[in-house]
This record gives structure tokens, sequence and C-alpha cells, in this order.
């Protein structure tokens, strides 16, 4: 899985749990965003605008 907006590999934890979080948008399709991207960006609004 990789962060769809810096392209890194997002690390996962031995559940295979991505670290970070996935936000869908106005069409309802999902998107993946890692933690370090989500923490530079202050809300859905803004993950939405870099996609
Ligand atoms: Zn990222």
């Amino acid at each position: 899985m990789k962060c769809e907006i810096c392209g890194t590999k997002m690390a996962e934890t031995f559940l295979e749990k991505v670290i970070g979080t996935v936000v869908k948008d106005a069409k309802g399709k999902k998107h993946w965003v890692c933690a370090k991207c989500q923490s530079g960006l202050k809300n859905k609004d803004a993950l939405l605008a870099k996609l």
C-alpha cells in the first residue's frame, strides 16, 4: 500500500493494519494517506485537495 500523496510505501503493523488513514472523496472513492501526510494537513478537505 502506497500513500497517494507522497508515494511512499506505508508502514504496516503485524496485523497488516496500515499506519495512516483512508479518506473518501465526494464520489466515495477511497484514498490512502500515510500518517506523515495526514499530520501535515489539517483536515479532510486539505487532504483531498492534494490527491
Ligand atoms: Zn504520504
